[in-house]
């Protein structure tokens, strides 16, 4: 089944302890549509402006994003700036320009409107109900957010809440949308606002899933993988938004809802995201095989599993 992301399209400028890259490809939709790509079609939709080097987005296209809904406007693209420095798990945004983003109506494509997921990548949160609205009968809805949409657009932010399946946020995110220190909490308080499930994600330790237990009442579920050990992180950025794509990547893939795949999901996310981190921009997301990828799924059963493998993965 087909995905359909509406998010950032940005032109990236970004400052780790490894080097520093300037007006690089980015955006989350751009991160999201380069990690759901090796798993299913996706449908992408956002705005760029006249300078942006649409042609750096053509191996999407060769991967099977369609970019049709990507709306080119005149003025200038949505441009991020921020820096790592050795605590890799938080960016700090040094600048934010929205450009053409500030005045973004998204509308979806006729052909788009009956998407069966749906992600609504990190983007201001009355763009995400927007297009919420013109969408016909979607199977499942994520959301993400972000710190900057938590503080300016908190009233949107709740309404949204109230009307998706499923949300992914950082550590730091979901404390500072529930006020809650405790992330237990935190993922209690948010999954009270309307979601079945979220997703937390602590960077280098690993990702949350909590769900909802339709049959008890308030329980909940609570599964957890860890990142993977790579031992040269280069470039964060986008780890969150690649995440998401293989998250839903393989949930739309396989149209399987049950508990166990959403287990899965996160894996495979989780290995999205650290292939993004080894380089700057999408660069490595685009040049992974499936063949890497299933290699790093089965690196990750190996550094949980308790029986039936040794230590190095052969099984022995
Ligand atoms: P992450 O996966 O959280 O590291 O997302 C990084 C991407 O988010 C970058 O490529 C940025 O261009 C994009 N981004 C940063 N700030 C915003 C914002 N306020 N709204 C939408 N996208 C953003």
């Amino acid at each position: 089944m087909t995905v359909l992301v509406v998010g950032s399209v940005a032109l990236d400028s970004v400052e780790t302890p490894f080097g520093a890259a300037d007006g690089v490809i980015g955006g989350s939709a751009t991160f999201f549509a380069s990690a759901a790509s090796p798993f299913t079609p996706v449908r992408l939709v956002g705005i760029v402006g006249e300078d942006y080097p649409v042609e750096k987005l053509e191996p999407l296209a060769a991967r099977g994003v369609d970019l049709s809904g990507l709306e080119r406007a005149p003025g200038a693209s949505f441009r991020w700036a921020g820096r790592y420095s050795h605590d890799l798990n938080t960016a700090e945004t040094l600048d934010t320009q929205l450009g053409v983003f500030a005045q973004f109506h998204p509308k979806i494509p006729e052909s788009f409107r009956r998407t069966p997921f749906v992600f609504l990548a990190n983007i201001d949160p009355r763009v995400q109900l927007d297009v919420l609205d013109q969408m016909e009968s979607p199977r499942l809805v994520a959301c993400d957010t972000m710190n900057f949409w938590i503080a300016s657009r908190r009233a949107e932010l709740l309404t949204l809440l109230g009307r998706v399946d499923l949300v992914t946020l950082n550590d730091g995110e979901a404390r500072q949308l529930s006020e809650r220190v405790n992330l237990v909490h935190a993922a209690r308080w948010i999954l009270d606002r309307g979601p079945r499930h979220v997703v937390i994600k602590k960077g280098e330790h690993g990702a949350f899933l909590f769900t909802r237990r339709a049959e008890s009442g308030a329980d909940v579920a609570i599964f957890f993988a860890p990142a993977y050990p790579l031992e040269e992180i280069f470039d964060p950025t986008g780890a969150g938004d690649s995440f998401a794509g293989g998250f839903m990547g393989h949930l739309a893939a396989t149209g399987d809802l049950s508990p166990a795949n959403l287990r899965r999901a996160v894996v495979i996310g989780s290995a999205m995201g650290s292939f993004a981190v080894e380089r700057f921009s999408n660069e490595r997301l685009l040049e992974i095989t499936p063949a890497d990828i299933a290699r790093r799924v089965a690196e990750f059963r190996s550094l949980v599993a308790l029986e039936d493998a040794a230590p190095d993965g052969s099984g022995s």
